[in-house]
């Protein structure tokens, strides 16, 4: 489907950056503008079920996930790389294309039970959501989808992603 013009207009493709063969989707025109904003957290916070928090994944999924979470009218956590916030925290390491990182959520933040929306700007190979969605479980929330801005389809994100409901309001590739 195609996208909608407010959201096509707000987002600048940057060929190699940061690094070359990436084509990068860089949102700071959405960000500039404000009923572009507005827009967008309508549009993430469309047709969800219901939730007790938003976990946004540093740093760029702040952005998404802090607009999602206000006009839900919900709670905002987190999830930040390792060392950033004080702890006790849960961490849960990923694979890079070379080597590893991690992410952490503090264990106060999530209650057993707690139905969670794991918001990320893009979903590329969807391993980072997937370490998020993992260190949701890990301390007994439960997900109840991931939701994004932009979904680079022919990285397959959605098949790694699988056993979660994955929604983003531009599928580029699809
Ligand atoms: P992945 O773990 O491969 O799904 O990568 C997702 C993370 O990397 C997200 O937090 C995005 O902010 C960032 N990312 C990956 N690919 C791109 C891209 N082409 N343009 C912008 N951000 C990207």
């Amino acid at each position: 489907m195609a996208p909608p013009a407010w959201l096509k207009e707000s987002v600048t493709e940057v060929p190699d950056f940061p690094k070359p063969g990436i084509a990068f989707k860089d949102l700071s025109p959405l960000w500039r503008s404000s009923s572009a904003t507005s827009r967008c957290a309508v549009a993430l916070a469309a047709n969800l079920p219901d939730i007790d928090a938003v976990v946004g994944i540093e740093a760029r999924g702040f952005l998404a996930g802090i607009i999602t979470a206000q006009r839900l009218g919900v709670g905002f956590i987190a999830a930040r790389k390792p060392g950033k916030l004080p702890g006790p925290v849960a961490r849960q390491n990923y694979e890079l294309e070379y080597g590893t990182d991690g992410l952490e959520i503090q264990q106060d933040a999530i209650s057993a039970g707690d139905r969670i929306l794991v918001v990320d700007d893009v979903v590329a190979t969807g391993g980072t959501a997937e370490a998020v969605c993992n260190l949701v479980e890990q301390l007994g929330g439960q997900v109840v989808g991931v939701r994004a801005i932009i979904e680079l389809s022919e990285l397959r994100g959605r098949d790694r992603l699988g056993q979660y409901n994955v929604s983003a309001l531009w599928e580029v590739g699809a």
